[in-house]
């Protein structure tokens, strides 16, 4: 069994106080958790990938334009890893794939599938932002695909606290997700 990290949405604009799309305290409460966890997967020599969203300004096509203010732009400093992520991913960018993507799921319009088959990798660990979004439907496509899932509540989090909470009984129940506790 090969396992890869993925740490989701960690961004300026979605963790940060004032960022564009912020979960808020939640999302900034992950940063340690998030940090050691990915320094583990370093240390162990597994890969890391780090999917974030990228936007155009008022894309007309894109459908969360009509569902959320302007967030992760394409060239600007809201896409940065939040906290002492950023540090860490620059140190380390050599080993880390960054991964642009464009709808919630780290799958959609990327090759991610393409870059964990290459390596063998059936077991995903997930963290970042939010639970009840772009985790969530990473995680479902993740399933379909048949990977086994692992969710690090810990790592975690949303500015919906219902949607959280539903979305990890989800991982466990539907998605036959080990969730560590
Ligand atoms: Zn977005």
């Amino acid at each position: 069994m090969k396992r890869a990290l993925l740490v989701v949405d960690y961004t300026y604009d979605f963790v940060a106080e004032d960022g564009a799309l912020t979960c808020g305290q939640p999302g900034i409460e992950l940063e340690t958790y998030i940090v050691d966890l990915t320094k583990g997967f370093l240390n162990e020599g597994e890969l890391v990938i780090m999917p974030v969203d990228l936007h155009e300004q008022n894309d007309p096509y894109h459908p969360e334009t009509k569902l959320f203010p302007p967030h992760n732009l394409k060239g600007t400093s809201g896409r940065n890893p939040y906290g002492a992520l950023h540090n860490l991913y620059e140190e380390n960018k050599d080993r880390i794939i960054w991964m642009d993507k464009t709808r919630y799921s780290a799958f959609a319009g990327t090759d991610l599938e393409l870059q964990l088959r290459a390596r063998g990798i059936t077991e995903l660990h997930l963290v970042g932002v939010c639970t009840d979004i772009c985790i969530l439907h990473t995680s479902v496509d993740a399933y379909n695909r048949g990977f086994d899932l692992v969710i690090h509540e810990k790592g975690v989090a949303s500015f919906d606290s219902a949607g959280h909470e539903w979305a990890l009984r989800h991982f466990e129940k539907s998605l036959g997700a080990k969730v560590i506790h």
